[in-house]
């Protein structure tokens, strides 16, 4: 075939297939358009999973009459003029592509009525074909209707799953657009039912009314507030999940740029990171996180659907998330409550089936597979089985809204949860330990202790592997921590590509009173080894934990989270472990040295170190009330 040049027609399909890969894209468009028109409302209607229809109505300010037609032409946008360099792009749109591109592979149906306009307008183009404009009565506004999306494009309709996974996709999508804009009300109804829906309050308290519209109130209730600091320039406001709710997946964190929900892998992860310790290995946190950086670091002209952005500066607004987030946890982490972590609030303690004759045994657990600790010594070592495992199900936004009718915020009572929501979390203390009286050691394991609102049992590991940790870190940071020479070198062989391991990091090894040396091949001699761990550790002993540290480490990370995780592993092997006896003085002793840490409640790992059967529950076990 000789070159030519192909037809506007053709050509329009293919460019819209870089901006609608599917009926989820088109929802993401049209609603875009109706925030940028600055509507206060918008409702999304669906029919067969976007497939068969998608209409949005909005009231915003509405399209001009005799600009309605411009809108489909490709390019045509009111949100950037030749003046504008493409930088500090305040709008979601500015490239003038959706409309044109819809309308090229649908029937586009749109009715507007401009602010101020005196009656509104409709047009109508079908598969890229207009029609005539016709005045129409109509609210001040916007409504387009999208139907037969890529009738004329069988190759993609093939590509489009189910109608009930598109419609899942659009949940999300919506679900995530509501908590973004939370001064917005949201509704979608798919195929008639009522799917999503949230009420779009103003003020203090709408993030937290949007939450609870999307994942439900009580939720809501467990959410902690991030902040904003409104004089610097690069900030994040939003809510983060107490480290008691979290959920097996990533897909409940939520991130916005000046008003744009993104996509991002890397501050995704800054807010993992920001919540090492807090949480256990492979959980995730709930979070919406709304960034504002100055308009002229961000540009969101790199991808197609613009749903990943570029950052002049990422490192600094990847530290602002992290550190903002990390410091809303450090402030509020409460004190674990036995049964806190299960559907309903049960006890569960003496629900639970824990073995023949009623009482467990160290060492009969079941080890948990995201175990972290120290494999046994000398057997008789019992694991942590796990956080107390959080047996409700786990529903993402979509299945969530898909399999049962969303949780419906209160229509008509805006922001009536709101403040009181966030002064109730808000005013969760200081992390403390109340003042607790030892009454004994329970199965080698767990120490049994009084406190002023009921009984607290402090795993003992946990609990020492904190005071360790916090012990080490602050020693690390001021390049103090002891060396131990041993008396007999331990030979070591690592495996493929540890070596490497071991030269990246060799400064922090050392740092941390790590002696080791090439021993040519894979093999390394240990010839000394932190301070703590000397009493642990010797000789072949010392060089099964450095490997076990290394183990640990190569999972990836560097930086600041590779320095915690080592600290972690270091405080990990130099503590006291489960299965071992305890005097009444050495479990004091304990206690008293985790109420001086800054977080007692859970260990470096994010296991709970304490958990709390409080006089009430314990009343409510015994019918005493
Ligand atoms: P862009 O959003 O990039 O400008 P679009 O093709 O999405 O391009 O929209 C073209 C223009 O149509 C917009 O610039 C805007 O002026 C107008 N428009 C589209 N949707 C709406 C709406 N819901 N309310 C008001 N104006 C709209
Ligand atoms: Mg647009």
């Amino acid at each position: 075939m000789p070159i030519q040049v192909l037809s506007d027609e053709l050509s329009s399909r293919i460019a819209a297939g870089e901006v609608i890969e599917r009926p989820a894209s088109v929802v993401k468009e049209l609603v875009e358009n109706s925030l940028d028109a600055g509507s206060t409302r918008i409702d999304v209607q669906v029919v067969g999973g976007g497939a068969n229809s998608i209409t949005v109505v909005d009231n915003g300010e509405g399209i001009p009459a005799d600009e309605l037609a411009l809108a489909f032409e490709r390019f045509a946008t009111s949100k950037i003029d030749e003046s504008s360099d493409l930088i500090a792009i305040g709008t979601l749109g500015f490239r003038g592509e959706a409309l044109p591109s819809i309308a090229s592979v649908a029937r586009v149906e749109v009715t507007s009525r401009h602010a101020g306009a005196e009656a509104g307008v409709s047009y109508l183009v079908d598969f890229g074909k207009p029609g005539r404009l016709e005045a129409a009565g109509a609210p001040q506004g916007t409504r387009i209707s999208v139907s037969d999306l890529f009738k004329n494009v069988p190759a993609r309709l093939k590509f489009l799953g189910s109608a009930g996974r598109e419609l899942s996709r659009i949940q999300r999508l919506l679900a995530s657009l509501a908590l973004v804009h939370p001064d917005v009300a949201f509704s979608l109804t798919a195929d008639g039912r009522d799917r999503l829906r949230t009420v779009g309050s103003a003020g203090s308290g709408s993030i937290v009314d949007a939450v609870s519209g999307i994942y439900g109130q009580k939720i809501a209730d467990e959410m902690l507030l991030l902040e904003a600091d409104d004089s610097a320039a690069f900030s994040v406001d939003g809510l983060v999940s107490s480290p008691s709710l979290n959920r097996s997946n990533r897909t409940y964190m939520t991130l916005s740029v000046n008003g744009r929900w993104i996509q991002s892998r890397r501050l995704t992860y800054a807010i993992e990171q920001a919540y090492y310790g807090f949480l256990p290995d492979r959980r995730f946190p709930i979070a919406v996180a709304r960034i504002r950086t100055p308009l002229d670091d961000v540009d969101a002209n790199v991808h197609p659907a613009k749903a990943e952005v570029r950052f002049l500066r990422e490192d600094l607004v990847y530290s602002v998330v992290q550190r903002a987030v990390r410091g809303v946890l450090s402030a509020h982490a409460p004190v674990h409550t036995l049964g806190s972590g299960r559907a309903g609030g049960s006890l569960g303690l003496f629900r639970t089936p824990i073995g023949p004759g009623g009482f467990s045994r160290p060492g009969e657990r079941q080890a948990d597979s995201g175990d972290r600790t120290m494999p046994a010594a000398g057997g008789g070592y019992s694991k942590w089985p796990g956080p107390i495992a959080p047996a409700e199900t786990e529903i993402a936004p979509s299945d969530d809204l898909a399999s049962a009718q969303a949780p419906l915020a209160e229509p008509g009572v805006p922001g009536a949860t709101g403040p009181e929501t966030v002064s109730r979390s808000t005013a969760t203390p200081r992390e403390t330990l109340p003042v607790l009286r030892v009454i004994g050691q329970s199965h080698q394991t767990y120490i049994v202790a009084e406190g002023p609102d009921g009984l607290y049992l402090i795993d003992q590991h946990a609990a020492h592997e904190r005071v360790t940790y916090e012990r080490v870190k602050a020693r690390f940071d001021d390049n103090a921590i002891e060396s131990q020479p041993l008396l007999e070198p331990a030979t070591v062989d690592l495996a493929p590509g540890m070596m490497t391991t071991v030269h990246e990091h060799m400064e922090e090894l050392n740092r941390v009173g790590w002696g080791v040396e090439e021993f040519g091949g894979n093999s390394l001699i240990v010839r000394s080894v932190p301070a703590s761990l000397a009493s642990r550790a010797s000789g072949d002993g010392a060089g099964r934990v450095f490997v076990a540290v290394l183990d640990e480490l190569s999972e990836g990370g560097s930086g600041e989270s590779w320095r915690e995780r080592m600290l972690a592993s270091i405080a990990c092997h130099s503590s006291v472990r489960a299965g071992q006896t305890l005097s009444p003085d050495e479990c004091k002793n304990l206690i008293r040295q985790l109420e001086k840490t800054e977080h007692p409640n859970t260990c470096p790992h994010g296991r709970p170190t304490i958990v709390q059967l409080s006089v009430g529950d314990l009343e409510r076990e015994f019918k005493r009330r």
